[in-house]
């Protein structure tokens, strides 16, 4: 992987401080160029979001419910496709 890429795993790994606005302004960029090709974590992102609008903050605990496995298995299946 390039050092400039995100992976999907990292992005989920990061969300929740992006959304804090806790991450330094080169990652905040790598994340967001990550955000313009890829969908599926742009909906991880909108799921984080609506859970912070709703709670006021994250913990892992807030995630929707197997959110994060159910989108990573959506990631896995989402690569096999050419
Ligand atoms: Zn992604």
């Amino acid at each position: 992987m390039s050092a400039t890429e995100l992976s999907c795993r990292e992005l989920v790994e990061l969300a929740s401080d992006y959304v804090e606005r806790r991450l330094p302004l080169a990652e905040r960029t790598r994340f967001e160029m990550h955000l313009c090709y890829c969908a599926p974590c742009r909906v991880y992102l909108d799921q984080i979001r609506a859970t912070i609008a709703t709670a006021g903050r994250l913990t892992e605990d807030d995630l929707p419910a197997g959110s994060r496995e159910t989108l990573l298995a959506a990631f896995r299946e989402w690569k096999k496709t050419p």
